[in-house]
């Protein structure tokens, strides 16, 4: 039995003290896939390191994310683009909209999702799309693409808002906030979506799974997230694990050879 975490920050400040002994405990708890989404292009190099010192365990995303974008966007975009080439990435990301913690760009933001999901056609890689207090926002943008193979990351929107999703082809990227009790929309929608469309994610270090609310995420914590997802959907742990990683091997390394 294997997990994945298929959305986690590793590069953040928060790992600059303790990385080896994150990734020590996460493989103790049969963490052994781990998907790094990239922020701007400050992280890029950061990320790097870190694919390379760990190589078939850690797996690099490049993007900008929605937090990061600024009147200077073109030029992150056009140095991140830069770098697609050069090195073996599994997916553009994270990208996508972001209202909740400020529309002062909201315009690049837009521009800046759909120039990345443009490059996801053009160097045939999925998408990993951040989408908070903007759905419909992001959704547009989408439609007017061909992208139809990613996941929406950290997914927080309700059942109709998750058929949607789906019927495009997309995965939903399941953390930390199944755990808790008064997740009720996002309960409904694990019980709705089928096992082998969901992808388990900490988003680390945010958002900690309970008992660890409140506290640093880490990728060791997979398994209480595949735990509540097996409650909530009956299958047995086995089960949720072994459809969650196939799915995520699907989507990021269908080249590589699965370990
Ligand atoms: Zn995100
Ligand atoms: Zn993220």
């Amino acid at each position: 039995m294997i997990f994945c975490d298929t959305h986690t920050h590793l590069d953040l400040h928060d790992f600059s003290t303790d990385l080896p002994d994150v990734i020590r405990r996460a493989e103790e708890n049969e963490v052994k896939l781990l998907f790094l989404p990239n922020l701007d292009t400050e992280s890029l190099p950061r990320i790097h390191a870190i694919c390379e010192q760990y190589p078939g365990i850690c797996f690099p995303m490049a993007g900008l994310h929605p937090g990061s974008v600024t009147e200077n966007f073109e030029t992150e975009l056009s140095l991140i683009k830069a770098a697609l080439p050069l090195h073996d990435f599994c997916a553009i990301g994270e990208t996508g909209t972001d209202l909740y913690h400020d529309n002062t760009f909201f315009k690049q933001q837009q521009q800046a999702f759909l120039t990345q999901l443009l490059w996801a056609e053009e160097f045939n890689l999925p998408i990993v799309i951040h989408t908070r207090n903007s759905f419909r926002e992001t959704m547009d943008i989408l439609l007017g693409t061909n992208c139809r193979r990613g996941v929406f990351h950290c997914f927080s929107g309700n059942v109709d808002e998750a058929r949607e999703v789906l019927d495009l082809g997309f995965y939903l990227g399941i953390g930390g906030v199944v755990t808790f009790k008064n997740a009720k929309t996002l309960h409904d929608v694990v019980k709705f979506a089928p096992l082998d469309r969901l992808l388990l994610e900490t988003d680390a270090p945010f958002l900690a799974p309970a008992p660890h609310r409140g506290k640093r995420n880490e990728p060791a914590y997979i398994p209480l997230i595949a735990n509540a997802i097996s409650l909530l959907k009956g299958t047995s742990p086995l089960d949720t694990a072994n459809i969650t990683t196939a799915n995520a091997i699907r989507l990021f390394l269908k080249d590589a050879s699965c370990p």
